[in-house]
Formats: structure tokens, sequence, C-alpha cells
């Protein structure tokens, strides 16, 4: 895992470049790109593939979308965020949604997703 200094990524947003950025080969598991966790921000690859990564548009449209994830674990407090994720995500499963379509139907993802493209982007709906 390593830190990535976001000052030698170029256009960096004002508002994510305050961000704890890591690359880390191992987290999140394959198929996704990117977590949260506790407000810092993992991005699955090495250094130079995330560096690269995050000097695309769509490198900076994922950086937004977990800082929005920051921003509702801020809000409701970390344990609270994860608690109410995972309750979200089982009864969506429960009520026979697939994975993707469960994971989608998050409140939180949702937010993050519609805001994701949106760089001032800083009132969450769990204020
Ligand atoms: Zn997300």
């Amino acid at each position: 895992m390593k830190k990535i200094d976001l000052k030698y990524i170029k256009d960096v947003p004002d508002s994510c470049k305050d961000l704890k950025v890591y690359s880390c080969k191992i987290i999140p598991p394959k198929g996704f790109c990117a977590i949260t966790l506790f407000g810092f921000i993992l991005i699955r690859g090495t250094e130079e593939y995330v560096i690269r990564y995050l000097n695309s548009r769509r490198g900076k449209i994922t950086l937004n979308h977990e800082r929005i994830h920051v921003l509702q674990g801020r809000a409701l407090g970390w344990l609270n965020f994860y608690i109410n994720y995972l309750y979200f995500y089982l009864t969506a499963k429960n009520r026979g949604l697939n994975d993707h379509d469960a994971y989608r139907s998050i409140p939180f993802e949702n937010e993050a997703y519609r805001h994701e493209e949106d760089f001032d982007y800083n009132q969450t709906i769990w204020d």
C-alpha cells in the first residue's frame, strides 16, 4: 500500500485535494476499483497504475465518488455508515436483487453516483 501524493496528479479539483488516497494491490477485491474505509480511499492497482488512473477524467470522477462517501461517513459516523450500508445491501438482496442491483440500490451509492461528476457537491443528504 502506497500513499498517493495528489500534488503529482494534474488538475485535481480543490474539493478532492485533501483526500487521503492509497494505491493497494489487494483491496478492494477484483472487480472493484476503489473503496473508502474510515476516511481512507484505497484504489486497486500498483502505484504507477493509480497515478495514471487519477490523471484521467474517469479517475477524477472515481475520486469524487469516494469523496461523497467520506462526507456520508463523517455525517453519520463511520460505524453507523457501514452498518446502514450493509443493512441496505442485505435487504435489497433479500428482495431478490442480484449483487450489482443490490449494490446500486444502496442509498449511499445512489447519492454518490448521482453527484460524482459534481466536484463542488458538499452537502450530503445525511447531514
Ligand atoms: Zn460508491
